[in-house]
């Protein structure tokens, strides 16, 4: 069990791409593990994405009370609806934000053995797999935000 140091907001790596992972080998497994560590560890968070621990690679885990999932290259395919939502970020401490999301997203990625999955988030889910998936383009939710909550 590792814990990573988080990045934060005036970090500039968090605005960087991350690149795509060619092999999941046992150093990826270990980053996501690393990773799951890193998010439980905190109060309340939802996902965490590679470039919040210093790693630019297209890594990430989220648990949004449904188990762990860890994705490799997770890629937005659809998505559909639109839904109000507030998000925080553990890079950003005590700031939330109200932004659009789409309601329903599917998503392709590779599993932690390196399979080739599909998955359909509605709701937080949804709202979560937007946000990570942003964080390996360099984008914060506050990039999207249209009103801050106190
Ligand atoms: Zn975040």
């Amino acid at each position: 069990m590792a814990i990573r140091q988080i990045r934060l907001f005036d970090d500039e790596i968090l605005r960087k791409r991350s690149k795509t992972v060619d092999v999941v080998d046992d150093r990826i497994r270990q980053i996501l593990d690393d990773m799951a560590d890193t998010m439980y560890d905190t109060e309340n968070a939802g996902g965490l994405a590679a470039p919040q621990i210093g790693i630019l690679k297209r890594l990430v885990v989220i648990d949004m009370g449904q188990g762990l999932i860890k994705l490799v290259n997770p890629e937005i395919i659809s998505m559909e609806g639109s839904q109000d939502v507030i998000e925080g970020c553990l890079s950003i401490p005590n700031t939330f934000g109200k932004l659009k999301r789409p309601a329903k997203v599917k998503i392709h990625a590779l599993n932690e053995n390196g399979e080739k999955i599909m998955l359909t988030g509605k709701g937080d889910l949804a709202k979560c797999f937007c946000h990570e998936i942003d964080h390996l383009e360099g984008i914060l939710f506050t990039d999207l935000a249209t009103e801050y909550i106190k």
